[in-house]
């Protein structure tokens, strides 16, 4: 979530049956996932309604998907697959997985202490207060949860944006944490909460980070920024061109891509003025920028990221129309589970319904297109439209099962309009990212969830001591 238009006096005042376990391969120079994950096998989905969001293969209504050893080998109305162990499809849709372009994993547990009708208790002041007393076992229990639920609801890659980044062992708490998930995704190296604006972040850390990510096949590293509006005020920093020209030419200097939150007004003239937009940049939540920054960041490659359950509770307006018809790439997040939840279905039809809103349907935005900026869309964001994002030979095999036989989807019609109007995260029927299935029958494959609550209570409770927070 972004601190961009978050004064903090303002906060202050407000006071504010496939479990068979197999270590991950050892790969030359990555650390391997220091828990179990389910191998890879083969397997053939059959029968599903298949939606690739690959043009050139289509969409099958009754259709086959063969996956072997983490790859994608074959999609079709009927695939050779001798020897691969048959999913019945039957009544499911057969998908790509979700891609989160945006989520800040490592307040998940604060959950249980925030309240949506006491401004003390919101998501910034009670992210604030107990973010500063984080150890880095802190950060991979709360950033467990959070891919925990990631999982359940069908997402399998994600973007985890670490705005609370304490030391190098906190980063390699997230790290490992995301390893031991098995999901994919891009780690955003940020800097700690409450650091002062003038000091730069430990980018000889994010250079040693990205020698370990660099050899990890499931795994990118970048950087995100505080922001940049000119506003010394905001609630998790705000530095200015200067500091942000130092630290983004040496993520750029590393090949490392940025990310940055702008919910608030003149963030894009500033960067634009400073030379400093580019298409290694995305940008989060599209409220507030001006009719003359469309162009420049469709000019620009810049991506961004929008965030609908959240940012509908926000002032400005949600531009991802704007954003869409200038030629922006656009993708989705989830941005927290701690004041929203993970349910990218949500997050399609709220877009959808936002469009309504605003335009009167006037802009054409479709429902294929809604599930595409929730699928490929968000991979091309972060980079990842070579391994993910679309049902494709020779990708990844990051898929999911929806099932369409519950009372609120029963006897569908069209399935792009299914998932975007009717489909919720309990229908997501089974979850593979990479090949594992981590995800199946709403049970984790590999994960002790109980386990994963008992930590982040412990942590929590420890937490709450530190802050003196009642
Ligand atoms: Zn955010």
């Amino acid at each position: 979530m972004s601190s961009d238009a978050i004064d903090r006096r303002a906060m202050l005042a407000g006071t504010t049956a496939l479990t068979a376990a197999a270590l991950l391969p050892k790969r030359a120079g990555a650390q391997a996932a220091s828990s179990t994950l389910p191998s890879r096998g083969e397997f053939v989905i059959r029968g599903a309604r298949v939606l690739s969001m690959d043009s050139a293969i289509g969409d099958f209504d009754s259709g086959e998907v063969h996956v072997r050893d983490g790859a994608i080998v074959a999609v079709g109305a009927t695939v050779n697959a001798p020897g691969a162990q048959a999913i019945d499809g039957k009544g499911m849709i057969c998908m790509p997985g979700f891609v989160d372009t945006h989520w800040h994993h490592w307040t998940t547990f604060l959950r249980s202490v925030m309240r949506a009708d006491d401004p003390k208790k919101t998501y910034f002041p009670v992210t604030f207060a107990l973010g500063l007393h984080y150890t880095p076992e802190d950060s991979y229990r709360a950033v467990r949860l959070g891919l925990a639920e990631a999982l359940s609801a069908g997402v399998t890659t994600t973007h985890n944006w670490a705005h609370n980044v304490r030391s190098p062992a906190h980063a390699d708490a997230e790290v490992r944490a995301m390893r031991d998930s098995g999901l994919r995704g891009r780690f955003a190296y940020g800097p700690a909460l409450g650091m002062p604006n003038d000091q730069p972040m430990n980018m000889a850390d994010i250079a040693r980070m990205k020698k370990d990510i660099g050899a990890d096949p499931m795994l990118t590293l970048g950087i995100c920024s505080r922001n940049v509006d000119g506003n010394t005020g905001g609630t998790r920093g705000a530095i200015d061109a200067a500091m942000a020209r130092k630290e983004w030419t040496a993520a750029r200097d590393l090949g490392l891509p940025i990310t940055l939150h702008t919910s608030g007004t003149g963030a894009v003239k500033l960067l634009n003025d400073a030379g400093l937009l580019g298409p290694d940049l995305q940008l989060v939540h599209p409220l507030n920028t001006a009719p003359e920054d469309w162009a420049t960041l469709a000019k620009h490659g810049v991506h961004y990221s929008t965030s609908p359950l959240g940012e509908a509770g926000r002032g400005g307006e949600m531009q991802f129309i704007e954003m869409m018809q200038a030629g922006v790439l656009m993708s989705m997040s989830i941005d927290n589970v701690t004041a929203e939840r993970c349910d990218c279905f949500a997050c399609m039809h709220m877009l959808q319904t936002i469009n309504k809103h605003r335009t009167g349907g006037k802009f054409k935005l479709t429902t294929k297109k809604l599930v595409e900026m929730a699928t490929i869309d968000g991979a091309r964001d972060l980079g990842f439209d070579k391994v993910t994002g679309s049902l494709t030979p020779g990708k990844r095999a990051d898929l999911i099962l929806v099932r369409t036989n519950a009372p609120n989807m029963g006897d569908i019609g069209d399935a792009y309009d299914a998932l975007v109007q009717l489909a919720q995260p309990t229908d997501v029927e089974l979850v593979m990212v990479d090949g594992r299935i981590l995800h199946r029958n709403r049970r984790f494959t590999a994960l002790d969830y109980n386990k994963l609550l008992a930590d982040a209570a412990q942590s929590l409770d420890a937490l709450k001591t530190k802050a003196k927070w009642s």
